[in-house]
């Protein structure tokens, strides 16, 4: 080892880098001290650059479906390195990409690969924009869609902490066509309204379930308005099951957002649709969209390598992870007489401290800002395993948390919750 401490680096980080971090979750501001800096990681672990092991549900926020460094998924990145790592020219590993992705969700004929989930909802809603020749958008306050100027709105995840607006630097010109309505409640929209875009499972406010009927009930609405339902599938594509949240829940959208796990760990988004819809999209089409590092090839060889990994049975093995995680949560929580709930959508976690489920962001707010999680984050990050800083976020087990790595989790819950 050498004498690295996270101390000295997050000194040095915050004098060059603002806030010292490169996305601002990551800077711990909602649960306070000093970030752990990353060395390594394997599997369900990462180790920080003073040697300290935790078991990690972050797991870089979802792409690590497979935990860290899964050898198919480095072995295709490294074997795609030594061709070169960006051509600006077609591959044939993104057609690869592309065919998968469409093979696997019924209705979705093309994609268009770009670098972020940000780049995907954005370009997204620029499409069904020039597809529509309407307008505005509407969006679900909560619901998280990266960073892009009219999509930040009463966004949840890191911007749930910075009010309603979202964030300074957005003209109100920006957010003027957005309407920003309540999730879970199927709103009114007319025919000046271009897209829905929704979280299927909203995991960027905690977790929330979809109430019954409010997916389809969009759907009904969409199609009564001429408008086109848009699914933001970054954290649940390719990560609920096989086909995602449209296969899940039933519900076909009009467009998909993907990002996330589609990368493999690598900066991946992508958004796809219905041939006549994508023909929209230049060269074909008038909505115009590029990218010089788009369909990158070291990023299409980690997303098809980790995508090849999630069979049938591997979206069993990690519901059942998470069903175990979740049992023993909710047991060790009970027996401490610790007020929470675990709320788990197939493989997807969330934890709430309060004793109802929170239905929406008001709902949701009122419990992640009462001050619990951040006690017990710190106690679970002293325990070795590490969470989300910040209550707003989801669990991400993998396919490389065995019994193992549960049990001694659900032993770290029970310690913490009882010193809670
Ligand atoms: C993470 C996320 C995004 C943004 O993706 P980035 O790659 O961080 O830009 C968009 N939508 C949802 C639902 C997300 O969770």
């Amino acid at each position: 080892m050498n004498d690295l401490t996270n101390e000295a680096l997050f000194a040095r980080a915050q004098a060059v880098i603002p806030g010292g971090v490169n996305s601002p979750v990551r800077a711990f501001g909602s649960v306070g001290g000093t970030p752990y800096f990353v060395a390594r990681a394997e599997g369900p672990y990462v180790y920080d650059v003073e040697g300290t092991r935790y078991i990690d549900y972050v797991q870089s926020y979802g792409p690590g479906i497979l935990g860290h460094a899964h050898p198919a998924v480095t072995a295709a990145v490294n074997d795609a390195a030594t061709r070169g790592t960006s051509y600006g020219a077609p591959t044939e590993a993104e057609v690869l990409l592309a065919e998968e992705m469409c093979a696997r969700i019924q209705g979705m004929e093309m994609v268009r690969m770009v670098s972020s989930g940000t780049e995907a909802t954005m370009t997204a809603i620029r499409l069904a924009r020039g597809a529509t020749g309407r307008d505005r958008i509407l969006k679900f306050a909560g619901n998280y869609h990266g960073h892009s100027d009219s999509l930040l709105v009463a966004g949840g995840s890191g911007v749930a902490q910075q009010g309603l607006k979202g964030s300074e630097g957005v003209t109100a010109g920006a957010v003027a066509d957005t309407i920003v309505a309540p999730y879970n409640v199927v709103p009114e929209i007319d025919d000046t309204v271009a897209a829905v875009i929704v979280e299927p499972v909203a995991a960027n406010m905690g977790l929330i379930e979809p109430q019954p009927g409010f997916l389809a009930g969009l759907r009904d609405a969409c199609d009564a308005a001429g408008a086109l339902l848009m699914f933001d599938e970054v954290i649940t594509g390719f990560r609920l099951c096989h086909g995602g949240a449209a296969e899940w829940f039933e519900v076909q959208p009009d467009i998909w957002c993907f990002g996330k796990v589609i990368g493999g760990g690598l900066p991946v988004g992508a958004f796809g649709a219905s041939r006549e819809i994508m023909s929209n999209l230049a060269p074909l089409g008038p909505v115009y969209q590029a990218g010089t590092l788009s369909g990158n090839p070291l990023a299409m060889a980690a997303g098809l390598a980790q995508l090849q990994q999630l069979t049938p049975a591997a979206y069993d093995q990690l519901t059942a992870t998470a069903a175990t995680l979740q049992a023993g949560m909710i047991a060790a929580f009970a027996d401490a007489g610790v007020v929470a709930s675990v709320p788990r959508v197939g493989p997807l976690l969330g934890l709430f401290f309060g004793d109802t489920l929170p239905t929406d962001f008001d709902s949701a707010k009122a419990v992640c800002e009462n001050g619990v999680y951040e006690r017990f984050f710190h106690g679970m990050l002293d325990q070795g395993v590490a969470l989300a800083p910040g209550a707003y976020e989801a669990l991400f087990p993998s396919l490389a948390h065995g019994s193992e790595q549960i049990e001694a989790t659900i032993e770290a819950v029970r310690h913490v919750a009882k010193n809670l």
